[in-house]
C-alpha cells in the first residue's frame, strides 16, 4: 500500500479475536491491516489442547487454530504486520497511529490487544524469568523434563498448565494463595485424579530462590493459616495467575475499568468520558472479563467487523 493511503481498517492484535475481525474484514473486501502486538497470535498461541472451541470434536491445538485463522484472513486479502502500537490519536479523523517510525492513517480501528500472563512481580521472580520462571508451559516445559516443578494458581490456567506439565515434570506442585480454587470442576477432578499432581493451598510464595546462580533452586513458601514459612525444592515455576488487559495505550484516550480493562458499550462501542466514539470498536479479552473464551472473543471480534462495515457504508465508502 503506498505512503499516505489511509487504511479503511486496521485491527490492534492477532489473537482469536483481531483474527476473526480480520477475516470478516477482509471478506467484506476492506484490506484490513492487523498488527501483531507484543504477542503474536494472543493467548491461543501459548496454549494446548482446545476442547471447546465449537467444529472440533477432539480439540484443536491453540497454535493450530490461530494459525488455520491467520491463513484464512490473509487468504481473503488482510495485510499482517509484525508491529505493536506505539502511540494514537483519536481526536483527529482518520485516527492516527504512530507505528514504529511509521504513520498510519485509518478510518476505523479495532482494538483487539487481549490481555497478558500476570506475574508475582517478586524481585526474585522477575530476575529469574528466562532461567526456570516461565509463564508459558507450552513454551518452555521441555526445560523441566524429569525435573520436580510447581504451578502458581488455582484457576483453569494453572490447572491445565500442571496437567500438561505432567508430560515433562517428574512431580507438579500446584500453590493456590486461596482455600478455594477458582479452576472448573472438571479440571480440578482431572488434576486432582493425576498422580503427579499435587495440591498446596492457602500458600504464597515469598522468594524464589536460585539468583545468585541463575537457576531455580526452590520457593521459599508461606502457610497463610499456620504462617510456617519452608523450603520446597524445584527447579521450575510456571505461573497460572491470570492476566492483565493490554490497554495501556488507551489510558485517557478511552474509559477503563479499575483493572485496566476497556469499558464497552453494546460489547463493541468504547467510550471516552461516557461517550461512544464514532469508527472505534474493541473486542475479545481487551473488553471482556466475564467470558474470555475462545469462541467469545471470536464472537465479539465478527461483531467488532460487521460494526466497521456499517460505519463505513454509513459515512459513505
Ligand atoms: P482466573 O482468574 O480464573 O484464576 C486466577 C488464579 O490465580 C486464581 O486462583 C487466583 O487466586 C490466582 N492469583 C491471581 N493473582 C495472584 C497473585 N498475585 N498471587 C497468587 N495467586 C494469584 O484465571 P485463569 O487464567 O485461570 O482463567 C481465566 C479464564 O479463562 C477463566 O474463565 C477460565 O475458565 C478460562 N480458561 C479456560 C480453560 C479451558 O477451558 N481449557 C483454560 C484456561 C483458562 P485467588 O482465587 O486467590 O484470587
Amino acid at each position: 500500500m503506498p505512503e499516505n493511503t489511509t487504511r479503511e481498517t486496521v485491527i490492534l492484535g492477532s489473537g482469536c479475536s483481531g483474527l476473526t475481525a480480520a477475516i470478516y474484514a477482509a471478506r467484506s473486501n476492506l484490506k484490513p491491516l492487523v498488527l501483531e502486538g507484543h504477542e503474536p497470535g494472543g493467548q491461543l498461541s501459548i496454549t494446548t489442547l482446545v476442547e471447546n472451541f465449537p467444529g472440533w470434536p477432539e480439540g484443536i491445538q491453540g497454535p493450530e487454530l490461530i494459525e488455520n485463522m491467520k491463513k484464512q484472513a490473509t487468504r481473503f486479502g488482510a495485510e499482517l504486520k509484525m508491529a505493536h502500537l506505539n502511540s494514537i490519536d483519536l481526536t483527529q479523523h482518520p485516527f492516527m497511529l504512530t507505528v514504529g517510525s511509521e504513520i498510519i492513517h485509518t478510518r476505523t480501528l479495532i482494538i483487539a490487544s487481549g490481555a497478558s500472563a500476570r506475574w508475582l512481580n517478586l524481585p526474585s521472580e522477575q530476575a529469574l524469568i528466562g532461567y526456570g520462571v516461565s509463564s508459558c508451559a507450552t513454551c518452555d516445559g521441555f526445560f523441566a523434563s524429569g525435573k520436580e516443578i510447581a504451578v502458581i494458581g488455582g484457576g483453569d490456567s494453572a490447572m491445565e498448565e500442571a496437567l500438561f506439565l505432567t508430560r515433562f515434570a517428574s512431580k507438579v506442585t500446584i500453590i493456590n494463595r486461596s482455600e478455594k480454587f477458582r479452576a472448573s470442576k472438571i479440571m480440578l477432578d482431572r488434576a486432582m485424579a493425576h498422580p503427579s499432581i499435587r495440591f498446596l493451598s492457602s500458600t504464597t510464595v515469598e522468594e524464589v530462590l536460585g539468583v545468585e546462580e541463575k537457576d531455580v533452586k526452590g520457593l521459599r513458601l508461606r502457610n497463610l493459616v499456620s504462617d510456617e514459612v519452608y523450603v520446597l525444592p524445584v527447579s521450575f515455576m510456571f505461573l497460572g495467575i491470570g492476566h492483565i488487559p493490554n490497554a495501556m495505550a488507551f489510558k485517557g484516550i478511552l474509559d477503563l475499568d479499575d483493572d485496566g480493562y476497556i469499558l464497552t458499550r453494546n460489547n463493541v462501542f468504547p467510550t471516552h468520558n461516557g461517550q461512544i466514539i464514532p469508527g472505534v470498536f474493541a473486542c475479545g479479552d481487551i473488553q471482556d472479563r466475564r467470558y474470555r473464551q475462545a469462541i467469545t472473543a471470536a464472537g465479539s471480534g465478527c461483531m467488532a467487523a460487521l460494526e466497521v462495515e456499517k460505519y463505513l457504508e454509513e459515512h459513505g465508502r
